[in-house]
Parts: structure tokens; sequence; C-alpha cells
């Protein structure tokens, strides 16, 4: 990020506004890549994750050509438990307001989930952070280059760390940019790979018009240094904030359909500064019980990382494939508790077995395509010989 971005010709995203931050750096069409939220009359958002569009094209011409020559092709699912997507709850705490913070942890505990909180310094008195943290949530960093006193810089950014890891007593896993300050190119994801952290969410919505997936997806992915190089960190992006204050609750059921639809990953930002005014709470409520509908679980940022890398881990070797049964080598390098295995079958077999023992296969289906689905677990540094039967024997 160099420059301000180009804003939106409807007003409804200024993204020229003086701060540099990463919407600045869209590639998206304002016109073309936009459309109407539903139900919400002259609101326009990112509502198509377009390059896990993009992927999915390639996936489905694979598993179509596997499907034409019947070859049988193993997969490991993104999710454990064949769940269809994930939920996400981050909470920024500008203005560190104790009151605010216990309501936002009341309406948590009533709704049941985990969340993240993204603490910008000086954070929370100690009993409160460690209240957080026993209510089951992330402590998440909150970098800060906009305050007064606050600079971008390596420098100012390894401070803050140090000052929040001393106020955790823990390794935080994951950041987000206050205001999704970002400038420059890759740099900052090396400082955070430097730093220890695995996970950032600063790639994403700082105006209600450009909502949605104005990073083209909704799957934590790995960024890539200007030299190709892959740098070891993921980011999360985050495609709105708070509903009723930042984007109307509206927005929530396009958001929520597309992740579903392409098997990521619902991320939802609540300030707690805006946690007593009208409907936020209930909508948070409200949102919650409707993903968890949908076969939905809520995650923390810590949680998506550690389970992205283990399932990144996992090799596959020694594909044999007979005309009575098809066999595969699968290696797991960290545990991944019920894992999904996949198999791409045209016709129900419910014939899996690993290691010689047989399991109950399920039908599910996925990027319109029907697999033969086995839960179970991954032990750590372990391998596995999978086995399906073909459906003619
Ligand atoms: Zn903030």
């Amino acid at each position: 990020m160099t420059r301000d971005g180009v804003s939106a010709p409807d007003g409804t995203a200024p993204v020229s506004d003086g701060i540099l931050k990463s919407d600045d750096g869209a590639v998206l069409d304002w016109l073309l890549d936009r459309e109407p939220v539903p139900g919400v009359h002259g609101l326009s958002a990112f509502l198509q994750p377009i390059a896990d569009q993009w992927r999915e094209v390639v996936l489905r011409v694979l598993f179509e050509l596997a499907t034409k020559q019947n070859v049988p092709l193993p997969l490991l699912w993104l999710y454990p438990r064949a769940l269809p997507a994930l939920a996400h709850l981050s909470h920024d705490t500008d203005g560190n307001d104790p009151d605010k913070a216990r309501q936002l942890l009341d309406t948590l505990a009533v709704a049941d989930v985990p969340a993240t909180w993204c603490v910008i310094a000086p954070g929370y008195e100690k009993d409160l952070i460690d209240t957080v943290r026993r209510a089951g949530h992330e402590l998440a960093t909150h970098y800060d280059a906009l305050s007064d006193g606050c600079h971008w810089g390596r420098e100012p950014f390894d401070a803050q760390q140090r000052f929040l890891r001393e106020l955790f007593g823990e390794e935080p896993v994951t950041n987000k940019n206050h205001y999704l300050r970002w400038e420059g190119d890759t740099e900052f994801f090396e400082w955070c790979a430097q730093g220890g952290l695995l996970m950032d969410q600063s790639k994403g919505a700082s105006k209600t018009g450009e909502a949605g997936f104005n990073f083209g997806t909704c799957h934590p992915y790995q960024p890539v240094a200007p030299n190709g190089r892959v740098i070891p960190v993921l980011e999360l992006p985050t495609p709105t904030q708070d509903l009723h204050v930042f984007a109307p609750e509206e927005l929530a059921a396009p958001l929520m359909a597309a992740a579903e639809r392409h098997h990521g990953i619902l991320h939802l930002l609540f300030h707690p500064a805006h946690i007593d005014k009208p409907q936020v709470a209930d909508s948070i409520i409200r949102v919650v019980r409707t993903a968890q509908e949908r076969g939905l679980e809520w995650w923390t940022a810590r949680q998506i990382s550690a389970w992205e890398r283990a399932r990144r881990q996992v090799t596959w070797s020694d594909y044999r494939s007979g005309p009575e049964q098809t066999q595969v080598t699968l290696c797991a390098h960290s545990a991944l508790k019920d894992a999904t295995l996949l198999w791409l079958c045209p016709k129900s077999s419910g014939q899996a077995a690993v290691d010689g023992a047989s399991l109950s296969a399920k039908r599910v289906h996925f990027w319109g395509f029907p697999f033969e689905a086995v839960v179970m677990d991954l032990a750590e540094d372990s391998a596995y010989t999978l086995r399906l039967r073909s459906e003619e024997s």
C-alpha cells in the first residue's frame, strides 16, 4: 500500500480517506463485482468470493474427469466431522471499556461460543484479561498504527506485541490491525511470521459499501511475497464489521450462504464498544444460532490456524487402483481429530476400510459431486492405508 484507493462511485465506500489500509489495494471492481444486498435498498456488497469460485472451477474439472475415467479419488476434507463450513467471531477492543467487555462476555455466554478478542494496547486490566481467557476465548492482538503517537513500522509493532504478550501471559497467535491499517507490500506478513504470529485478519472491509469478500475469498490463505516465496502466516480476511452499526443485519444471510456454498469461514467482527447499541447483542445471538442450525461450528482463529496447518501437512502416496478395490496411503504429521476422508465415487458403496478395519461411510455432496465420507482420528506422525471396494465387486 503506497497510496489511497479509489472510492466507490455510489458514495458507499469512501476508501480514499488519507489513511492507508488494506482495502486501498483492492483489485475488484465496484460496478462489476458487487451486487445488491437482498432486502437493503441502495447497498451493494462483494457477495461472491471470486477467488474461491475460480479455484472451484479447477476442482470441478478434476472431479469431472476422474468421474468420467472411473477413478476413485481420495481427498482429505477441509473440516472435521464433514462440517460444510465454519464460523468465526472476532472482537476488536477499541477503547478498552471494561463494562462493555463484560456485556459482550455475557452475550457470548448466552450464545455459548468461543471468540477471538483482538486486544488494543493498553488493553483491559489484568483481571479482566484473565476473565476473557477463562471464559474460553482467544487473546489476540490489535496492532494500533492509527491513534495519536502510534505509527506504522516494525519497531512499534514489535513493541506492542511485547506489551500485549506480557499482559496476556501467553503467546498470541492472531492479530488484526486497528482500522485494518496496512502499508507497503507483504512486509507486514513477514513481521507477523518473525514475531511468532500464525494468523492475521487485517485484509478486509473498512467501509460499508465494500463489505463482503473484497479480497476474493472466505478461506484462510497463505500470502506470497513479491519474489514468489510463500510466507508462513495464514490470512483470514474480515468481510464485515458490526451488524446494525457498520452494515445492516441483512448482510449476514448472503455472507453465510457464500461461506456454506464455498465451504469457507463466515467471519463476523463485533466491537465491544458497540455492544450496548440497540439490536447488537441480539443480532450476535441470532447469527450464532442460525449458523449452528445450518451445521456450522464457531471456532476461534487459534483453532482455525491449528487445524489448517495440520491439514495442509497431510500427504498421499502409493495410490493403486484395481478391479476390486482402490487403495492409498495417507501420512499425517500433526494430529487431526475427527478428520473427514473422502472418496469421489458416483455410486454409494458404503465399503471403506482403514488399515483393514471396515468403517461405515456416509454419502456427502461437496462442490456438486458425490463422495463417500469416513470420519476418523489421525494421530501425529502416523500412516494409514485406506481402501475402497469397487462398486462392481
Ligand atoms: Zn480497532
